[in-house]
């Protein structure tokens, strides 16, 4: 199975890194796409002739859009909005994990105070509190104290603090240990995983400040061996597939697994229906199999020909616009991107990326550019990214100065 032509849905940089990386082999179109990606246009899915629909962000996957395309008889990687629901509602999530015997942390699900209170105090701190709905990455509260516990279960159930994603709250026993993402691409069945990354999720260096939709990231993990990544595979994520499918739910696409590594074993945390970005701009780029192929076998419902990666490392530095994460300043003319972006080894992929009338590449949201770099190390592929990035610069620009510096094992956190 070959497509000749692929049509990829989204405008970030988890999608010009797919695009990129597609464009090996197959001809691709983009849209929307940004004017920093090649392909970009502005006819709707629907109205594209392609022989697969990959479609990037969670956002038009729980509305449907895979749906749409298949019922037009189109190949789309991708869930259908009932698998969507793993990433849309906590509480549905966690019930398929209980059905699926995946183990995760023991947990109720509540839309009365009272009940929801007498759980709470048959918990051992940390108490973990989240809104069943999305709340834009903000609706987990971790605490120690019983009393902000209290507090929240108040705010979430009143609608004040994430309106209807908080009336219904989850309560879960808290756990501890170190967390892995694995990406695993999935044909209904069976499930494949990709080569694991880290990402970076705080605005500040020491991973301070904000949450934001990830700063940088890198691949491979030290420390995550094929074993676990195995364990991962067939004890979570594929039970987690049988489960859909005892539903009804025939799941083609990518499932992220957030987990927690306890003391006494992987736990799942959470579930994503779509690649993490930036953790796909290191992770698809290090495929020296065919991407096109893959994502097509997934999405007819047989992976015939599994991934392979290379050794080389990846490592990619999130540009971002000034007063990101909370309001991003756009408009800004963004010099040095050519430069960066001829480096040897170096990928520039465009997320917030516009276009002013003179036709120059401005800001135009809160992510702007993933600098991405290869190198046979991580401190390699790190000392390229921070190389390349010292080049961009726009009025306000943020970026960490420490990304991937535990894996690279370097002494200076500077990072050029
Ligand atoms: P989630 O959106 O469910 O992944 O939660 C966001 C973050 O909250 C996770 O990445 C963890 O760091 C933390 N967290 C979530 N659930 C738990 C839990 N049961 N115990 C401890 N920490 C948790």
């Amino acid at each position: 199975m070959f497509p000749m032509k692929v049509c990829v849905v989204g405008s970030g940089g988890r999608e010009h890194a797919l695009a990129h990386v597609l464009a090996r082999t197959t001809e691709v179109v983009i849209t929307p796409g940004n004017p920093g990606i090649p392909g970009s246009v502005e006819t709707p899915p629907e109205q594209i002739d392609a022989d697969l629909y990959v479609i990037g962000p969670e956002a038009p996957l729980v509305d449907g859009l895979a749906d749409r395309l298949r019922a037009a008889g189109k190949l789309v990687f991708g869930p259908g909005a009932d698998g969507a629901q793993l990433e849309g509602s906590k509480a549905w999530m966690k019930e398929l994990l209980v059905e699926a015997g995946v183990p995760t942390a023991a947990h109720g699900t509540f839309t009365e105070l009272e009940p929801a209170l007498a759980f709470l105090d048959t918990m051992t701190a940390p108490y973990v509190v989240k809104t069943d709905g999305l709340a834009a990455g903000k609706g987990v509260v971790v605490t120690d104290s019983i009393d902000e516990a209290r507090e929240s279960i108040r705010d979430y159930l009143s609608g004040e603090a994430f309106g209807d994603a908080g009336r219904t709250l989850v309560i879960e026993e808290g756990m501890t240990g170190p967390e892995l993402s694995i990406l695993a691409i999935c044909d209904g069945t069976r499930a494949v995983a990709l080569a694991p990354a880290q990402d970076f999720k705080r605005i500040g260096d020491g991973d301070t400040g904000p949450n934001t939709g990830g700063m940088g990231a890198c691949s491979p993990v030290p420390g995550v061996d094929d074993d676990l990544v195995a364990t991962i595979i067939s004890d979570f994520v594929e039970p987690t597939l049988a489960a859909l499918r005892a539903r009804g739910i025939d799941y083609r696409g990518v499932l992220y697994a957030g987990l927690m590594l306890t003391p006494t074993g992987p736990r799942m945390l959470e579930y994503n229906v779509r690649f993490g970005d930036p953790e796909c701009q290191v992770v698809v780029p290090r495929l020296t199999s065919d991407l096109a192929q893959l994502l097509a076998e997934a999405s007819a419902g047989h992976i015939e020909h599994e991934p392979t990666f290379t050794n080389d490392a990846m490592v990619t530095i999130t540009l971002a616009a000034e007063g990101y994460p909370t309001s991003p300043r756009t408009g800004d003319a963004i010099s040095g991107l050519d430069a960066a972006a001829s480096l040897p080894n170096v990928t520039v992929f465009c997320a917030g990326v516009g276009a002013n009338q003179a036709g120059e590449l401005v800001t135009a949201g809160g992510r702007v550019l993933s600098v991405s770099a290869r190198g046979a190390t991580v401190a390699e592929a790190r000392a390229r990214a921070y190389e390349a990035a010292e080049l961009v610069s726009w009025p306000g620009m943020q970026r960490r100065r420490d990304i991937a510096f535990a894996a690279a094992g370097v002494a200076d956190q500077a990072g050029g």
